[in-house]
């Protein structure tokens, strides 16, 4: 419990702290009076049992005094505790927000934001619910059991000290159990965060799943998560189960001792009866603050599990920025010496330096896997370099900062996401006040002007859940109309791999022949007419740069580019609309 309140605190401001612990002070003092009431016990059933009636009017009024003033705290306690649960959502979700808005774009992926979704939802919750519904029962499940123990060790400290053992048993007990039970549930987040990570997975491959004939029996990856779910799932049942049974048993053995204790000394004559009575009452009381806090610590685990997963995402370092961010003086990409590993051991790019002049079109072509897409990605800075340096307009894109670098680059991916909304939306999202001529003539550069006229509403036509109205070639061509309507320098694209129509084919190179003409454009060529087109061709091959030149230079120079296009132009699926293969 200690550790979730120093857990509690880093979420939380200088104030927040304070109000924090002023709250558990509460908390505290709530479970102290309630353990003195329940100690106030002993001896008022004792001056009864003795008919000395001084006796009983002086602790009843002391009950009375300790159960009036425990309610008044209780009240004010758990107000203050709802209040903390409030500004705790508020500043949980505020952290998550400005941190996730600044971690490297390339930290995304569909698991992760999948993950920030349960945090500011389920998460955020969980964590409130500490001071809201949480702590306070639990702390006066720990506190008033002390405080009974405190109490009777003065009153009468044989019994004191039974219970005492007793106490210390039973919360040893639980505290070995919440670490099983803990570990079994931790293995059930994470074969529920696998099971739904892989449904996702399988949901947006669909058509590649069953391009290749595989339908739901024949997803192993899905199944094998969904197998691995049952069987943690299972495991949390049964060391839940008999965990809290254990749990029950120990509590029961601790009544069973202290009744048996009782009897005996009332029976050797050292025990009055009108302690033993009362001391047996106490008993019971006892037993319901330790069955409490089984149930509780349940709850309290899961809500600590929502808060080290919200702290460990909070502790992950953003791009540092620049203090002053630097000027870019112009469009062109330079990269000197870039080497850049995922993992920090195995490098997916080596050495790699080039420069792309302003207003230039160069084209990456190599084999998959050979970092590509890692390159475009280190030039949006999705990822800071491992060694060496990227630079835009003479600036090192660490000095330019994330704000100025967003402004000036474009970037035009593979999966283009278009949202739900009209076509008109959805292209003005680059450019909201753009005027209508400004709109008109993006739209007729890249060929957009064709798809509105195709659509039977037009620019005002919805296009559906990531564009499914729309073909892959004409998304690409919405993005590209996005690119040309922002007023950035650098335009970074994976061209679309899949087959286009020969319509699609050339509207796509007019687009790109467009961005390119007061953009530089770093563009992996999926198409041999850019290839072609292309000012400068760089072949990676293992990360590294193995050839580079224009389309005749690396035909005339027979290496592996040579290979590669005559590969790639024998191949189905490529069109040969550019020179013919030499
Ligand atoms: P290409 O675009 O040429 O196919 P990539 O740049 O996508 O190549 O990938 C280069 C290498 O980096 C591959 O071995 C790939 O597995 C690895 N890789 C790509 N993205 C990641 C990532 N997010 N985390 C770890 N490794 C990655």
């Amino acid at each position: 419990m200690i550790s979730v309140v120093r857990m509690l605190s880093t979420l939380l401001d200088h104030d927040g702290r304070r109000r924090l612990l002023r709250v558990v002070a509460t908390f505290v003092a709530t479970g102290v009076l309630q353990g003195l009431a329940f100690a106030a016990l002993v001896p008022l059933l004792v001056a009864l049992f003795t008919q000395d009636w001084n006796g009983v009017t002086a602790w009843a009024g002391a009950l009375l005094g300790l159960l009036v003033a425990h309610h008044v705290l209780l009240t004010l306690a758990d107000l203050a505790g709802y209040d903390l649960a409030c500004d705790l959502l508020d500043r949980t979700l505020a952290r998550l927000g400005e941190h996730v808005a600044r971690l490297p774009l390339g930290w995304y992926d569909a698991d992760r934001t999948g993950m920030v979704g349960r945090m500011a939802s389920k998460g955020a919750a969980d964590i409130s619910s500490i001071p809201g519904h949480l702590l306070r029962p639990m702390t006066a499940a720990v506190v008033s059991p002390v405080t009974v123990v405190a109490a009777l060790l003065v009153l009468e400290w044989r019994l004191g000290v039974a219970l005492l053992a007793g106490v210390v048993l039973v919360f040893a007990a639980t505290r070995l159990l919440s670490v099983i039970i803990g570990r079994s549930e931790a293995g059930y987040d994470t074969a529920m965060a696998n099971g739904s990570a892989r449904v996702v997975e399988f949901a947006l491959n669909q058509q590649a799943l069953r391009v290749f004939g595989r339908t739901v029996h024949g997803n192993e990856l899905v199944e094998d998560a969904f197998a691995a779910q049952r069987a943690a799932s299972r495991r949390m049942l049964v060391t839940g189960f008999g965990g809290r049974g254990l749990q029950l048993l120990a509590v029961q053995a601790l009544l069973t001792v202290v009744v048996a204790l009782s009897v005996h000394l009332v029976l050797g004559g050292s025990l009055d009866t009108a302690t033993a009575v009362g001391l047996l009452v106490l008993s019971v009381r006892f037993v319901e603050s330790m069955v409490d806090l089984g149930e509780l610590s349940s709850a309290l685990r899961i809500a600590q599990g929502s808060l080290r997963r919200v702290l460990d995402l909070l502790e992950i370092a953003p791009l540092p920025e620049p203090a002053v961010p630097a000027t870019a003086r112009d469009g062109a990409v330079e990269m000197t010496d870039v080497s850049f590993s995922y993992d920090g051991s195995t490098p997916v790019l080596d050495g790699v330096s080039f420069t792309a002049p302003a207003r230039s079109l160069t084209a990456i072509v190599g084999p998959s896997g050979s970092g590509k897409s890692t390159l475009l990605r280190l030039a949006a800075r999705f990822h800071d370099v491992t060694s060496g340096s990227v630079r835009v307009g003479g600036v090192d894109l660490r000095d330019l900062g994330t704000e100025a670098l967003m402004a000036d680059v474009s970037i035009v991916f593979q999966d283009v996401y278009l949202f739900e909304g009209t076509l008109r939306d959805n292209v003005l999202l680059a450019a909201p006040d753009a005027d209508p001529a400004r709109l008109a003539e993006a739209a007729r550069l890249a060929r957009v002007d064709d798809i509105v006229a195709r659509l039977p509403h037009g620019w005002e036509t919805r296009v559906g859940e990531a564009g499914s109205t729309l073909s892959g070639g004409e998304r690409q061509r919405v993005a590209i109309c996005r690119a040309l309507l922002k007023d950035a320098s650098v335009v970074l694209l994976d061209e679309a791999t899949a087959a286009l129509d020969a319509e699609n084919e050339a509207a796509v190179q007019e687009a790109l022949t467009a961005l390119a003409a007061d953009r530089t454009v770093i563009v992996i060529a999926h198409r041999l007419q850019t290839v072609t087109a292309a000012d400068q061709i760089l072949v990676l091959d293992g990360g590294r740069i193995a050839e580079r030149g224009s389309h005749a230079d690396l035909l005339a120079a027979e290496g592996r580019y040579r290979d590669f296009w005559q590969q790639r132009t024998s191949a189905a699926g490529w069109q040969l609309v550019g020179e013919p293969a030499g």
